[in-house]
């Protein structure tokens, strides 16, 4: 990683003089490229300190453990809110400017439109509670990258109970879900209080900023610029009518071909697959047979892949103390992005792999856009780069699974249909845990079980203890770390499911419509992305149905 070795801490001083210069200069700016001159240095700062926080957010969740990682995201948590303010002035600043039509013009109105939704977050009144809830996200990720159970006779962490999770064998899912569910619940008074207390604090945050509730604050933090509540609401619904009923039967239906008299929630990831799926490698493996995988889809993606592989760009291997889960971030300075990830042994690895690198190739494709507000999409968009290349990778998947490759299709797509619903929950769930603030850890488990009720009326907890009393959502890392943040799965699966459809009737140009999406990263909002590659919004009645039709085909 020679190249991210030199990325350092912007000095505290210096980087709030500059900012200083920069206003000081567009005081002084009487025409469009002055503005324009100023705008460029503004990005250049944006760049420097975003690279900084991401590397110091990979490194301290590369080993959770490392005291100077650690101390490294500490000074990072307890700077942001001053970055936070300076960057907060500088946007009112553009959007108050004399010159904002042309300039308008020539960075794209959606970069306007994100600072407008930005400003309402952030007064420096809310400092120390910023500062509070990045330490109740370290608490949860470090209880839970440290926590060990033991299984099968040895001592492993969580990240590493994948495969037996998805092992072919009834009682090996069974017991290593006993073993995953026996430490949550060791610790579901350490993860009810982490809760509770970010609750309050949100809450109270949204209400110094003037908001009735967090929901609203929660939304303009996820920069979501073309869709409200009530669009999510109607989309839930939709979901409901639309794919739970078909999901509650197909659960059904495979269970009882595999011959069980009840169907189990540790049986869901082995429905319709009767053996056992696993890549036929280890991760060099994995990712040499990805290098292949991708040169076939696409030469640009190729190309892309040997720019991660030769700058050891990608840390895929679980080790003790890393922090759990995957995700793709960037180096803005740098022009590269970096995929974390923990390989298990399990037929998820090459799903996450592909689904990161589908971020990646998004952020690379688009590293040079005129603003760093476009070099990262709102979520909801960028999940629709990640999920679509998971799916048309799929022609690809015999390099890794050889005969087993349709299994592992056909799992796939029984994932899509029940995520569906699981998404919608994980959503609405948050929106009543904002509604009501002041709820009791009991409280807050049995609108779980409300959820679980409404969209996943097929579940079966079987004597697990911790989710039969309605704890499971304690698993969900964005619904601690990154509030609101998961209906947007849904609503980019809603579009990779398009992708899929397209490409089974011409591969080619299906392809080339997702890397021209790619190409574009976040400079427009989310309908408008989507409008652009030719895919109906999930918003518009009829487009979930249409896509449930297509998949069911696959059963
Ligand atoms: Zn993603």
């Amino acid at each position: 990683m020679g190249s991210l070795s030199d990325i350092s801490a912007p000095d505290e001083m210096r980087f709030a003089s500059r900012y200083a210069e920069v206003s000081a200069g567009l005081e002084r700016a009487d025409t469009v490229a002055g503005w324009r001159a100023g705008f460029d240095e503004w990005d250049g700062l944006r760049r420097d300190w975003k690279s900084w926080a991401n590397l110091t957010r990979l490194r301290y969740s590369q080993d959770t453990r490392r005291d100077e990682y650690r101390e490294a995201q500490c000074e990072l948590d307890r700077r942001t809110p001053a970055v936070t303010a300076l960057d907060t002035a500088m946007k009112r600043r553009f959007l108050a400017s004399p010159k904002r039509a042309a300039l308008q013009d020539e960075l794209g109105r959606h970069a306007f439109a994100l600072w407008d939704a930005d400003i309402t977050t952030f007064d420096p009144a809310i400092t120390d509670d910023l500062v509070r809830e990045s330490a109740l996200a370290r608490e949860y990720t470090e209880l839970l990258a440290c926590a060990t159970v033991t299984f099968e006779g040895e001592e492993r962490s969580l990240g590493s109970l994948g495969p037996y999770l998805q092992d072919a064998r009834r009682e090996t899912r069974h017991g290593a879900e006993r073993a995953r569910w026996g430490a949550f619940g060791a610790r579901a008074e350490q993860l009810d209080a982490i809760f509770g207390e970010l609750v309050r604090v949100r809450d109270g945050m949204a209400r110094k900023l003037g908001y009735d509730s967090y929901t609203a604050l929660g939304y303009r933090r996820m920069r979501r610029v073309d869709y409200d509540a009530n669009d999510v609401a109607a989309y839930r619904d939709e979901v409901a009518r639309v794919v739970v009923p078909y999901a509650t039967d197909l659960v059904r239906r495979l269970g009882s071909e595999a011959g069980y008299e009840r169907t189990y929630f540790w049986d869901e990831s082995a429905l319709g697959v009767a053996k056992r799926v696993v890549p036929r490698g280890d991760c060099a493996w994995i990712l040499e047979r990805t290098a292949e995988a991708l040169a076939a889809i696409d030469p640009e993606l190729g190309d892309f892949m040997r720019v991660m592989l030769a700058g050891e760009l990608l840390d895929v291997d679980n080790r003790p103390g890393k922090a759990l889960g995957a995700y793709c971030t960037t180096f803005p300075t740098r022009r590269v992005p970096f995929v974390f990830a923990n390989f298990n042994g399990s037929r998820s690895d090459v799903r996450t792999i592909m689904h990161e690198l589908g971020h990646a190739f998004q952020s690379w494709k688009s590293r040079d856009k005129a603003a760093v507000d476009y070099v990262t999409p709102t979520y909801e968009s960028a999940e629709i780069h990640s999920m679509s290349l998971e799916y048309l990778s799929w022609p690809q998947m015999e390099r890794f699974f050889a005969d087993d490759a349709g299994a592992y299709r056909r799992e796939h797509l029984l994932d899509a249909m029940l995520f569906l619903p699981y998404g919608v929950a994980v959503d609405h769930f948050q929106h009543l845990i904002y509604a009501h603030p002041g709820a009791t850890a009991a409280e807050r488990n049995a609108m779980w079980q409300e959820m679980e009720h409404r969209y996943l009326p097929w579940r079966d907890y079987g004597d697990l203890a911790h989710p039969s009393a309605g704890g499971l959502w304690q698993e969900k890392r964005h619904i601690y770390v990154a509030p609101f943040y998961y209906i947007d799965y849904t609503l980019a699966l809603c579009c990779a499911l398009q992708f899929w459809v397209a490409a089974e009737s011409d591969r080619a140009q299906t392809v080339a419509r997702y890397v021209a999406l790619c190409a574009r990263g976040g400079e427009a909002p989310f309908r408008g992305l989507v409008r652009s590659a030719g895919l109906r919004s999930p918003f518009e009645p009829g487009a979930l149905a249409d896509v449930v039709t297509a998949a069911s085909a696959g059963f």
